[in-house]
């Protein structure tokens, strides 16, 4: 992960555990999409359970692994809409 942005200078580097709650959005992406997956292949096209077991846990595995650096984007951007006035210091102070 870079240390700042390049467009705005905004650091990237928040305090010790920060990226900790992206932890929470990746899994709740994995949830919603493996949950939405299961349902509508099982009503919608009647696949079987079983089948939708051995499909949708590999997906489990190697989703939150593709979507981990967007979870992190997401929890920063969550932060920012927040708490903004850390991150108006923190642009500011940069430049
Ligand atoms: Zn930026």
């Amino acid at each position: 992960m870079l240390a700042k942005c390049d467009a705005c200078g905004l650091g990237f580097e928040r305090e010790p555990g920060f990226y900790l709650g992206s932890i929470y959005v990746n899994y709740g992406m994995t949830s919603i999409l493996t949950t939405a997956a299961y349902v509508v292949l099982w009503l919608g096209f009647d696949v079987a359970p079983r089948s939708l077991l051995f499909g949708l846990t590999p997906f489990c595995v190697v989703f939150p692994m593709f979507f981990f650096r967007y979870a992190r984007a997401m929890w920063l951007a969550l932060d920012c809409r927040l708490d903004p006035a850390t991150f108006r210091d923190d642009v500011t102070s940069s430049r």
